[in-house]
């Protein structure tokens, strides 16, 4: 067993360093392979088939990584340049799956972390989508919404000939919402020479998008925390919860615990934070956010109570019983971790994708507290993403409770493979290994089976 436990732990580190002398300088792809081949070792250690197949090798190297030209001509007549991006990591239990990220901090080592864990996400929605992401360097603020069309169409000329229905569906992310998605299908289907609506997902109701999938990443990490609560004979009822962001995850996530009877006091953009000790009024976010296209801040202009504090990682310095950061990676570090465990934080869900650093996860598993992994937690989105493909095929649209009732039971059910693998390998009540570890098997099986390739 000792034998066992060593070369599992040696074949991780050796791995992992050929991984760093391969991706130097790509700190947050690092930080994600780190998180998720530690998680690993117990696995190594009773299945040495994975290591007799060397998986991690393979799984950690994108079956291709795409960078191109974005050129694109501004409302002064200037030309512009952009890079953008598409990883294609893993494909072996279905198409390429991940969104698109529009945002100025985009570079490879950014879109890698992200497509990394896409694999071992996609895995856990139980769905047959293989891991994939993509993105620019376009920072889509103050834009109008020609230059964001032009861009999406510029970006697309090059992307079509990578993705389709079968091979690669990218989705949403920050920056990219429902605007952004028409402009890209509009000029997918005009390269294409056809209408193939399952090539992109997080579409408009009008052309092939699915009810519910806008709430979904946002309500299903809420009903992950959910789950976790129910363990414990608990529930939202009454909690403070804290949410960072204010675009699509974030004010999803303020909706569900809303309406589960939670009091949301506090949410974000990068500029600051809003506090409003009588629980934010969350169609004013929306009608600030994704109406009028503004600034949080503007909401203490509407609610007198509220104030706005110009500090956006602050935010963890609140006291809550829940807080969920929704916002982007690193978000959350140690400093914050430990103000939130001092003010008695009860659970962490993260609706972001890698919104805690490393440290900041282990002082709350030190400390207790019920920690719900992204990777887990916000899978929500790409699994409505999943199902958005399923009614193209079908060419059919289901309503919005038949989704949203199926995206409640593949969250619990995602849940359960968490606890059971975390139980399993000996580390209960550990849901970041749990769902590294589930993750993981069903690829790294299906790897197996269909050979070296
Ligand atoms: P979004 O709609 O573009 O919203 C991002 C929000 O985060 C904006 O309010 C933004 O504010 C804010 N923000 C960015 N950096 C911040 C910082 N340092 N401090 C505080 N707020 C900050 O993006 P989203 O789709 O909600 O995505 C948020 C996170 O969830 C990302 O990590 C994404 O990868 C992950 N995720 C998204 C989905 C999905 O379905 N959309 C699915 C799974 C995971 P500004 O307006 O100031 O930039």
């Amino acid at each position: 067993m000792a034998n066992a436990k060593q070369s599992a732990t040696n074949y991780v580190n050796q791995v992992f360093e050929t991984v760093k002398k391969r991706n130097p300088n790509e700190d947050e792809f690092l930080q994600a392979v780190s998180e998720i081949f530690h998680s690993l070792v117990p696995v190594f250690e009773k299945k040495a088939v994975y290591m007799e197949h060397n998986i991690l090798e393979r799984i950690v190297e994108p079956d291709r990584a795409i960078s191109f030209r974005v050129p694109w001509v501004d409302d002064d007549g200037v030309i512009q340049v952009n890079r953008g991006y598409r990883i294609q990591f893993n494909n072996t239990i279905g198409p390429y799956k991940g969104g698109v990220r529009f945002h100025p901090s985009v570079n490879l080592s950014i879109v890698k972390f992200l497509g990394f864990e896409q694999i071992f996400k996609n895995s856990l929605t139980g769905l047959p989508i293989g891991g994939g992401k993509g993105g620019a360097d376009f920072d889509p603020k103050g834009k109008s919404d020609v230059e964001i069309m032009r861009f999406c169409q510029s970006f697309m000329s090059e992307l079509f000939k990578h993705i389709g229905p079968d091979k690669d569906v990218p989705a949403g992310d920050i920056g990219v919402g429902s605007r952004e998605v028409g402009y890209l299908f509009g000029q997918y289907k005009k390269m294409r020479g056809q209408y193939e609506a399952g090539v992109l997902t997080g579409k408009g109701l009008n052309y092939g998008g699915s009810l519910a999938r806008k709430e979904a990443t946002g309500f299903g990490a809420v009903y992950f925390v959910k789950e976790m609560l129910q363990d414990q004979q608990d529930n939202f009822e009454n909690k403070t919860v804290v949410v960072s962001g204010s675009g699509n995850v974030a004010t999803y996530a303020m909706e569900k615990a809303k309406e589960l009877g939670a009091k949301v006091v506090a949410c974000s953009d990068s500029d600051g934070y809003i506090y409003d000790k009588n629980g934010i009024n969350i169609d004013t976010v929306k009608q600030i956010k994704q109406v009028e296209e503004k600034r949080i801040k503007e909401y203490v202009n509407q609610h007198q109570d509220a104030e706005f504090i110009s500090n956006s990682s602050a935010i963890w310095d609140i006291a809550c019983d829940i807080a969920l950061p929704c916002a982007t990676q690193n978000e959350l570090d140690k400093d914050a971790a430990k103000r939130l465990v001092e003010n008695g934080v009860q659970a962490v869900g993260e609706g972001a994708n890698m919104p805690c650093t490393a440290d900041a996860i282990e002082t709350f598993m030190n400390h207790g507290i019920l920690f719900a992994p992204g990777k887990a937690a916000n899978a929500g989105g790409v699994a409505v993403s999943a199902l958005e493909m399923s009614q193209n095929s079908l060419r059919l649209s289901w309503d919005f409770k038949e989704v949203d009732d199926q995206l409640q039971k593949i969250m619990a059910n995602i849940y359960k493979r968490c606890v059971n693998a975390a139980t399993e390998y000996g580390h209960a009540g550990n849901l970041v290994m749990g769902a590294n570890i589930a993750g993981f098997e069903k690829v790294a099986d299906a790897m197996v089976e269909q050979g070296v390739v």
